[in-house]
């Protein structure tokens, strides 16, 4: 399984790292033989010697040049970062980003070899106006971006779900992960609102193949747990 944290605008460089050397001592330890994926802050990018992989939560579809506020390929080779997040609804909704830029981003960073966690996920608003609307609005964001791409991971991120404490019921995630995995075979994760309590029973749903945790990772020792429960499940 996969087991992703995204740190979004949270921890300084000093306490993600103290964060990753904990992670990387417990995975050690336990033997843990799932892919734990962690999304720092720019600012705490850094090389990583153990079993994390460490991604970029964003940058720019270029190698470097004058895009004041973001980085590219250059800041991320410094540090041997071949992750990135793709289509985060904070960017989307947040930042505005199009779904034409994404696609740029998306391509430019696919053309390159890396592993892409691309987002994908409704509004409420969408979601409220029914299923035809919500899978109609959820296939316009796969529009443009290659689903057989060797090296891609979805996350199915409902915008309503994202850090309210709301969470689709099993039901509904086991029905639209099936709907997803009929456009893609990707590994598709779930994320939104997932924590302790909850991420042992999403782990074990059909067509869940991991987790995107936001703020219940941020605490080390819960996201210790969630990637426990996966290792437990896998066997
Ligand atoms: C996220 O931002 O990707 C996320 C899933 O956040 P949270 O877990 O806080 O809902």
């Amino acid at each position: 399984m996969i087991i992703a944290a995204n740190l979004k605008t949270n921890l300084t460089r000093k306490t993600t790292l103290d964060y990753l050397g904990e992670l990387n001592s417990f995975i050690q330890k336990n033997h843990i033989s799932q892919e734990v994926l962690v999304f720092p802050a720019m600012s705490s990018l850094n090389s990583c010697d153990g079993d994390v992989i460490l991604g970029a939560q964003n940058a720019y579809a270029t190698k470097n040049g004058a895009f004041t506020g973001e980085i590219g390929l250059e800041q991320l080779e410094e540090f041997s970062i071949k992750t990135i997040l793709i289509g985060h609804s904070e960017r989307r909704h947040i930042l505005g980003e199009t779904q034409e830029e994404i696609v740029k981003k998306f391509n430019y960073y696919k053309k390159l070899g890396f592993k892409i966690v691309y987002c994908v996920g409704e509004p409420l608003e969408k979601r409220e106006a029914g299923k035809e609307e919500m899978m109609q609005y959820i296939s316009s964001q796969y529009k443009g971006i290659d689903t057989m791409y060797e090296n891609l991971i979805i996350a199915y991120e409902p915008v309503w779900a994202i850090g309210t404490g709301l969470t689709p019921t099993l039901v509904d995630i086991e029905n639209i992960h099936t709907d997803l995995k009929a456009k893609s075979s990707a590994p598709l994760l779930y994320g939104g609102s997932v924590k302790v309590t909850n991420a042992k029973e999403v782990l074990t749903l059909k067509n869940v193949d991991g987790i995107l945790v936001g703020s219940a990772a941020l605490y080390v020792e819960h996201f210790c747990t969630m990637i426990s429960y996966a290792q437990d499940l896998s066997q």
